[in-house]
Protein backbone atom coordinates (compact mmCIF):
# COMPACT_ATOMS: atom_id res chain seq x y z
CA UNK A 1 0.00 0.00 0.00
CA UNK A 2 1.49 2.91 -1.19
CA UNK A 3 1.80 6.55 0.78
CA UNK A 4 -1.46 8.48 -0.80
CA UNK A 5 -1.33 12.23 -0.15
CA UNK A 6 2.26 12.89 -1.88
CA UNK A 7 2.69 16.71 -1.16
CA UNK A 8 3.01 15.97 2.15
CA UNK A 9 6.19 18.19 3.57
CA UNK A 10 8.24 17.79 6.78
CA UNK A 11 5.52 19.39 8.70
CA UNK A 12 3.77 16.12 9.36
CA UNK A 13 6.86 14.48 10.05
CA UNK A 14 7.51 17.02 13.12
CA UNK A 15 3.48 17.09 14.50
CA UNK A 16 3.31 16.60 17.45
CA UNK A 17 0.76 15.19 20.07
CA UNK A 18 -0.64 17.80 22.86
CA UNK A 19 -3.10 16.54 25.66
CA UNK A 20 -5.20 19.90 26.31
CA UNK A 21 -7.31 17.77 28.63
CA UNK A 22 -10.40 19.86 29.19
CA UNK A 23 -10.92 20.58 33.27
CA UNK A 24 -13.56 18.44 34.86
CA UNK A 25 -16.26 21.43 35.36
CA UNK A 26 -16.55 21.90 31.65
CA UNK A 27 -19.90 20.62 30.19
CA UNK A 28 -18.47 18.80 27.33
CA UNK A 29 -16.49 16.71 29.83
CA UNK A 30 -19.46 14.01 30.07
CA UNK A 31 -17.84 12.00 32.80
CA UNK A 32 -19.25 9.04 31.36
CA UNK A 33 -17.01 5.61 30.69
CA UNK A 34 -17.23 4.27 27.18
CA UNK A 35 -15.59 1.82 25.25
CA UNK A 36 -14.96 3.10 22.05
CA UNK A 37 -15.86 1.15 19.25
CA UNK A 38 -15.73 3.13 16.20
CA UNK A 39 -14.11 6.16 15.18
CA UNK A 40 -15.51 9.54 13.55
CA UNK A 41 -14.38 11.56 10.83
CA UNK A 42 -15.41 14.88 10.78
CA UNK A 43 -14.45 18.32 9.97
CA UNK A 44 -15.42 21.71 11.08
CA UNK A 45 -17.61 23.96 7.78
CA UNK A 46 -17.92 27.12 7.27
CA UNK A 47 -18.19 26.94 3.77
CA UNK A 48 -15.89 25.83 0.91
CA UNK A 49 -12.76 28.31 0.39
CA UNK A 50 -14.65 30.74 3.02
CA UNK A 51 -12.71 29.98 6.42
CA UNK A 52 -10.43 32.66 7.37
CA UNK A 53 -6.71 31.56 8.94
CA UNK A 54 -7.68 32.79 12.42
CA UNK A 55 -10.13 30.06 12.29
CA UNK A 56 -6.78 27.94 13.94
CA UNK A 57 -5.84 25.44 16.09
CA UNK A 58 -5.42 28.08 19.18
CA UNK A 59 -9.43 29.25 17.70
CA UNK A 60 -10.56 25.70 18.07
CA UNK A 61 -9.06 24.96 21.35
CA UNK A 62 -10.11 28.25 23.12
CA UNK A 63 -13.42 27.52 21.78
CA UNK A 64 -14.13 24.54 23.13
CA UNK A 65 -13.11 25.41 26.28
CA UNK A 66 -15.09 28.45 27.04
CA UNK A 67 -18.53 26.28 25.30
CA UNK A 68 -17.74 23.80 28.03
CA UNK A 69 -17.63 26.65 30.94
CA UNK A 70 -20.27 27.68 29.47
CA UNK A 71 -22.29 24.79 30.04
CA UNK A 72 -22.47 23.68 26.15
CA UNK A 73 -22.28 19.71 26.01
CA UNK A 74 -20.85 19.27 22.62
CA UNK A 75 -17.79 17.98 22.10
CA UNK A 76 -15.23 16.11 20.52
CA UNK A 77 -11.68 14.03 21.68
CA UNK A 78 -9.21 15.32 19.32
CA UNK A 79 -8.70 18.47 16.55
CA UNK A 80 -5.86 17.52 14.14
CA UNK A 81 -4.15 20.01 12.17
CA UNK A 82 -1.10 20.37 9.64
CA UNK A 83 1.77 20.53 12.26
CA UNK A 84 -0.07 19.71 15.63
CA UNK A 85 -2.69 17.48 17.45
CA UNK A 86 -4.81 18.24 20.32
CA UNK A 87 -6.58 16.18 22.75
CA UNK A 88 -9.50 17.53 24.84
CA UNK A 89 -11.23 14.77 26.03
CA UNK A 90 -9.79 10.96 27.11
CA UNK A 91 -10.35 8.48 24.96
CA UNK A 92 -12.45 6.63 27.14
CA UNK A 93 -15.01 9.35 28.21
CA UNK A 94 -18.13 9.92 25.97
CA UNK A 95 -18.23 13.14 23.95
CA UNK A 96 -21.30 14.90 21.92
CA UNK A 97 -19.83 15.08 18.86
CA UNK A 98 -22.73 13.35 16.24
CA UNK A 99 -26.19 13.60 17.58
CA UNK A 100 -26.63 10.40 17.78
CA UNK A 101 -26.36 7.15 20.22
CA UNK A 102 -22.79 6.59 18.57
CA UNK A 103 -21.78 9.04 20.94
CA UNK A 104 -21.31 6.43 23.81
CA UNK A 105 -19.16 4.08 21.86
CA UNK A 106 -16.66 6.54 20.03
CA UNK A 107 -14.08 8.36 19.40
CA UNK A 108 -14.36 11.93 17.45
CA UNK A 109 -11.70 13.56 15.66
CA UNK A 110 -12.20 16.60 14.24
CA UNK A 111 -9.61 17.87 11.12
CA UNK A 112 -9.06 21.30 10.70
CA UNK A 113 -10.22 23.43 7.72
CA UNK A 114 -9.13 27.02 7.29
CA UNK A 115 -7.18 29.14 4.68
CA UNK A 116 -3.70 29.12 4.69
CA UNK A 117 -2.69 25.55 5.90
CA UNK A 118 -1.40 22.52 4.00
CA UNK A 119 -4.90 20.14 3.96
CA UNK A 120 -2.84 17.12 2.67
CA UNK A 121 -0.19 17.59 5.62
CA UNK A 122 -3.35 17.62 7.96
CA UNK A 123 -4.97 14.89 6.13
CA UNK A 124 -1.88 12.76 6.94
CA UNK A 125 -2.12 13.65 10.80
CA UNK A 126 -5.53 12.60 10.84
CA UNK A 127 -5.05 9.50 9.05
CA UNK A 128 -2.30 8.67 11.39
CA UNK A 129 -3.85 9.74 14.45
CA UNK A 130 -6.99 7.23 13.03
CA UNK A 131 -4.06 4.33 12.60
CA UNK A 132 -2.88 4.81 16.35
CA UNK A 133 -6.51 5.06 17.74
CA UNK A 134 -7.21 1.87 15.75
CA UNK A 135 -3.77 -0.09 16.98
CA UNK A 136 -4.56 1.25 20.47
CA UNK A 137 -8.11 0.22 21.23
CA UNK A 138 -8.19 -3.04 18.59
CA UNK A 139 -10.30 -1.32 15.67
CA UNK A 140 -10.52 -2.55 11.89
CA UNK A 141 -10.65 -0.10 9.41
CA UNK A 142 -14.49 -0.82 9.20
CA UNK A 143 -14.94 0.96 11.74
CA UNK A 144 -13.55 4.36 10.71
CA UNK A 145 -16.53 5.95 9.66
CA UNK A 146 -18.13 9.24 8.80
CA UNK A 147 -20.17 11.96 10.86
CA UNK A 148 -22.45 11.26 8.03
CA UNK A 149 -22.59 7.60 8.39
CA UNK A 150 -23.32 7.59 12.47
CA UNK A 151 -26.72 9.81 11.53
CA UNK A 152 -27.20 7.24 8.20
CA UNK A 153 -27.38 4.24 10.53
CA UNK A 154 -29.35 6.06 13.17
CA UNK A 155 -31.80 7.10 10.87
CA UNK A 156 -31.38 10.64 11.93
CA UNK A 157 -31.25 14.03 9.35
CA UNK A 158 -27.87 13.99 7.39
CA UNK A 159 -25.13 16.23 8.27
CA UNK A 160 -22.81 15.98 5.69
CA UNK A 161 -19.54 15.81 7.61
CA UNK A 162 -16.77 15.53 6.89
CA UNK A 163 -17.70 17.55 3.87
CA UNK A 164 -14.46 17.94 1.50
CA UNK A 165 -13.92 14.44 1.74
CA UNK A 166 -16.85 13.22 1.33
CA UNK A 167 -16.95 15.26 -2.22
CA UNK A 168 -14.13 13.68 -3.03
CA UNK A 169 -11.74 16.52 -2.73
CA UNK A 170 -7.87 15.07 -1.91
CA UNK A 171 -8.69 11.86 -2.94
CA UNK A 172 -11.54 11.53 -0.90
CA UNK A 173 -12.50 8.87 1.27
CA UNK A 174 -10.66 6.53 -0.76
CA UNK A 175 -7.73 8.17 -0.50
CA UNK A 176 -8.14 8.58 3.21
CA UNK A 177 -8.10 5.00 4.31
CA UNK A 178 -5.09 4.43 1.92
CA UNK A 179 -3.50 6.67 4.15
CA UNK A 180 -4.44 5.33 6.94
CA UNK A 181 -3.11 1.56 5.62
CA UNK A 182 0.34 3.13 4.67
CA UNK A 183 0.42 4.62 8.41
CA UNK A 184 0.02 1.00 9.82
CA UNK A 185 2.05 -0.38 7.72
CA UNK A 186 4.84 1.67 7.83
CA UNK A 187 4.04 2.42 11.59
CA UNK A 188 3.83 6.15 11.37
CA UNK A 189 1.77 6.43 14.64
CA UNK A 190 1.61 8.78 17.56
CA UNK A 191 3.73 6.68 20.08
CA UNK A 192 3.06 9.25 22.53
CA UNK A 193 -0.94 8.14 23.17
CA UNK A 194 -0.05 4.43 24.16
CA UNK A 195 0.12 4.76 27.55
CA UNK A 196 3.03 1.95 28.42
CA UNK A 197 5.97 0.40 26.79
CA UNK A 198 4.54 -2.69 27.33
CA UNK A 199 1.77 -1.81 24.93
CA UNK A 200 4.02 -0.92 22.22
CA UNK A 201 6.24 -3.91 23.02
CA UNK A 202 3.23 -5.80 22.00
CA UNK A 203 2.29 -4.23 19.00
CA UNK A 204 5.65 -4.62 17.70
CA UNK A 205 5.63 -8.63 18.61
CA UNK A 206 2.49 -8.76 16.61
CA UNK A 207 4.42 -8.64 13.35
CA UNK A 208 1.61 -6.59 11.65
CA UNK A 209 -0.13 -7.49 8.68
CA UNK A 210 -1.06 -4.26 7.73
CA UNK A 211 -2.37 -5.41 3.92
CA UNK A 212 -4.80 -6.95 6.31
CA UNK A 213 -6.16 -3.55 7.67
CA UNK A 214 -6.71 -4.87 10.98
CA UNK A 215 -4.62 -4.98 14.16
CA UNK A 216 -6.03 -6.07 17.49
CA UNK A 217 -4.06 -5.57 20.66
CA UNK A 218 -6.92 -5.35 22.99
CA UNK A 219 -10.80 -5.77 23.07
CA UNK A 220 -12.63 -8.46 21.81
ZN1 LIG B 1 -18.99 16.26 12.16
Amino acid sequence: MEKFYENTTENSLKSSLHKLILPQECANRTQKDQVPEYIVLHEPSTGLYKTPPSFNMQYYARKILIDGLQGKEVGYHFLVGDKKVYQFIPEDEVAYHTGTSFNYKSIGVERLVCMGISHEDALHNQAKLVATLMVKWGLGIDKVITHLETRRRSLIKPRVCPSRLLAGLYGGLPGFMQEISYCLKTRDLFFELFESTKLIDDLFKLKLKPEEDFVRIRGK
